[in-house]
């Protein structure tokens, strides 16, 4: 059987700028294309893509790896890296060790994607898509039918919070969340201007919407990209 080939933007040694994991030294796989089309979206449209296989993307992991020492974990990101779960299902069998987890990053609305290849994955970064942010369809189902696989392993959940998101869908994700385990992190991410334009928030819309959530969530952050803070990618 020919070995699965995936399209890649890079894999590359940084800092994680979101998240639980903030400031974090990761290796970064970074996938390329998306099922979906955030409004706020940062990843470069037109990066250069490249064919590479399993073995390609080992042996870049452990060239980094000799150049800049140990890392705290492995961080499987996109674009949504779900789109290549038959890569994932070869890859991260063969990437888990004992020192470094495997963190996947991921905008929460391939629930079957992710049932294939869970086993494998420490911790889930999930993204909550406020229609009101991302100006795209509801998802509210599919986000359900992710956490309900999702929750079987540690997850929290990320919703960017834009000029435009609206207290309601604040109010949704936030009973999403609740009715699953109202311990569970939950981060509201300012978005951060882009190439695209300038989606950012408010602050007193951003406090509110902190206040709004804790009502009934105990764990709740404001948590911007740090890594653009630090210039780093
Ligand atoms: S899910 Fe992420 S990568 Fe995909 S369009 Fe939205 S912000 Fe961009």
């Amino acid at each position: 059987m020919a070995e699965p080939r995936a399209d890649l933007i890079e894999v590359f040694s940084s800092y994680q700028g979101e998240g639980l994991f903030l400031g974090a030294k990761q290796i970064f796989i970074r996938f390329a294309d998306c099922n979906l089309n955030c409004t706020f979206c940062d990843t470069p449209k037109d990066a250069v893509k490249k064919d590479l296989s399993v073995d390609e993307v080992l042996e870049e992991v452990m060239r980094i790896e000799a150049a800049s020492g140990i890392h705290h974990s492995f961080s499987i990101t996109g674009g949504e890296p779900l789109l290549h779960a038959d890569f994932l299902e070869q890859l991260l069998p063969r990437l888990k060790n004992e020192r470094s987890k495997i963190y996947l990053e991921t905008n929460g609305t391939l629930p079957e994607e992710l049932r294939r290849i869970i086993a494998y994955v420490d911790i889930i970064a999930m993204d909550i898509k406020l229609p009101s942010s991302t100006n795209m369809r509801p998802l509210w189902k599919k986000h359900i039918e992710f956490l309900e696989i999702a929750g079987k392993k540690r997850v929290f959940i990320k919703v960017v919070v834009t000029g435009d998101t609206v207290k309601e869908d604040i109010l949704k994700a936030r009973d999403i969340v609740e009715s699953f385990d109202k311990g569970m992190l939950f981060i509201l991410q300012p978005a951060s201007p882009t190439e695209n334009g300038d989606f950012t928030a408010k602050r007193e819309k951003i406090f509110n919407y902190y206040e709004l959530s804790g009502e009934r969530l105990k764990n709740v952050r404001i948590v911007p990209q740090v890594h653009k803070f630090l210039g780093i990618k």
